[in-house]
């Protein structure tokens, strides 16, 4: 058993901890042996950086969607409608087959407005165009791709069963050699975040099941570990495969963004109140059907009506939920404040994006439009769940915010609400430990003897940075199982990926 003995400037053990300053972590078979300051250790450690912190767990990736973007037309990249006409249609030009784009939001543009169908029809008019809204609840297309899909919408934007329906349709149509890129690519840019463990949200009917089988067949060629959610319904088919956990992103409702996600009050100076895509039926089955083979439940629920059928079903069979197994919201993004209470009442783990705050909150934000100006205040409510004592797990939904666990940490103490934020102790146990815990993973998450030697490695102290310039801190090596999975470029310049393997 060979041991390898890393040198850090300081290492913060956990978030809650002291750093230890000028520390050794002495590290063999994956596992750490030792930790504790330099001097203690009688053998050289070989200098890895300035600052470890455990590495950072992502409670909620699309991994195979993240990867497909990385190798599509990036919609943020231009600042007008029209300069992103023309990319498609030299993509249409150029290529046979799908024209596949992603990030599309109409703020981001100067004319502030979607397309027409006619202006996508004369961007692409060979070959078929999918492409996602800034999340994945709406879907852009031309004539072509709707008369691929039978779907006579008159209009390019597609949304609810419709939306569902083209995604499904066309992530059955990505060939395996480009998914498997796609999964390689986006595993790649996680270490390169500091990531070391990666909750992976795959399958379902926004997405496809066979991103799942792609995903289970890399586990062993990827940088970080990956922890499946199947978002499928068939509980008999998950648990025939081995998984522990079904779910995951699975949606009671939509998103607030388009208008889906559902409430129990209409949206701001509207009539409509969004979307619920299960009965109540459905639901109650389901999460018994789960508890049954002692499976862990995690379901997207936005609205406060999602969330509460969600709360009844888990409550409903709670008699026969196994002790050790906890249920999980994805997002809780638009609660009641009286929903913290029941959650903590119902052991319930909250998986949030702070992100969406950031992105989206504010006064003149997206929540801002569609809940009025004060329904935004209260939305992605970290400061009541962190209040309340629940255990909150932090995730990015990239490819809906970046695959950035500094950025979530950034925005989490930084919410737009001074009322929701958190410390920097929390929001760092957000994407360390309490991602750990949401997956039932007791053997990371923290740095001591006996458990994994996964490690971010950061070239700036979170605990020395301005509340402001948090996100400014930059990842300069990624270490999992006690091996260097990525390096950032000698010139401390971000973003150049190592390769995968130990380097
Ligand atoms: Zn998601």
């Amino acid at each position: 058993m060979k041991t390898r003995v890393f040198l850090f400037g300081k290492v913060y053990p956990r978030a809650a901890a002291p750093a230890i300053i000028n520390a050794k972590v002495a590290v063999a078979d994956g596992i750490i042996q030792w930790l504790g300051p330099a001097e203690q250790y009688p053998v050289p450690g070989e200098y890895a950086g300035p600052v470890a912190l455990p590495g950072f767990i992502d409670s909620h990736v699309h991994l195979t969607a993240t990867g497909l973007d990385l190798l599509a037309i990036d919609a943020r990249r231009f600042s007008s409608l029209s300069d992103f006409l023309a990319a498609l249609h030299e993509a249409d030009r150029e290529g046979e087959g799908l024209v596949r784009a992603w990030g599309f939001d109409p703020d981001n543009f100067r004319e502030r407005r979607y397309p027409t169908l006619a202006e996508l029809d004369r961007a692409c008019p060979r070959n078929p165009l999918w492409s996602n809204h800034i999340e994945s609840h709406g879907t852009l297309v031309n004539s072509r791709s709707l008369a691929l899909l039978g779907i006579s919408a008159g209009q390019p934007l597609l949304t609810g069963n419709d939306n569902q329906r083209a995604r499904n349709f066309f992530l059955a149509a990505i060939g395996a050699q480009e998914r498997e890129r796609a999964i390689l690519a986006a595993a790649e840019l996680a270490a390169s975040r500091g990531v070391t463990t990666l909750h992976a949200m795959e399958g379902g009917k926004l997405f496809h099941n066979k991103d799942i089988e792609a995903v289970l067949a890399l586990q062993d060629r990827l940088p970080v570990d990956t922890v499946i959610y199947p978002q499928v319904l068939d509980v008999e088919w998950a648990w025939a495969r081995g998984f522990t956990r079904i779910g995951g992103c699975l949606p009671l409702d939509g998103s607030s963004g388009v208008y889906t996600a559902a409430l129990t009050r209409p949206y701001y100076q509207r009539s409509d109140s969004g979307l619920l895509y299960f009965s109540r039926a459905e639901i109650f089955n389901y999460v018994r059907q789960a508890n049954a083979r002692g499976m862990q439940v995690a379901m997207h629920a936005c609205g406060d009506a999602a969330i509460d059928l969600f709360l009844d079903a888990v409550e409903a069979d709670k008699d026969r939920q196994h002790p050790a197994v906890r249920h999980r919201i994805e997002h809780f993004e638009l609660p009641r404040r009286d929903q913290v209470d029941r959650c903590r009442r119902l052991n319930v783990i909250l998986s949030m994006q702070p992100a969406f705050d950031w992105f989206w909150g504010g006064p003149d934000g997206d929540y801002a439009a569609t809940l009025g100006p004060r329904g935004w205040q209260n939305a992605n409510p970290l400061g009541w769940a962190v209040a309340a004592g629940l255990l909150v797990a932090g995730g990015s939904d990239s490819d809906v915010t970046p695959l950035d666990p500094l950025l979530g940490i950034h925005a989490a103490i930084n919410h737009h609400n001074p009322d929701q934020r958190i410390s920097l102790e929390q929001a760092v146990a957000m994407f360390t430990e309490n991602g750990a815990l949401a997956a039932g993973l007791g053997d990371r998450g923290r740095l001591e003897p006996g458990l994994r030697a996964d490690m971010a490695v950061l070239d700036r102290d979170p605990w020395e940075k301005s509340r402001e310039r948090l996100k400014d801190i930059a990842v300069t090596a990624t270490i999992r199982a006690g091996c260097v999975v990525w390096r950032a470029e000698p010139t401390g310049r971000d973003g150049q990926a190592a390769p995968a393997r130990e380097i």
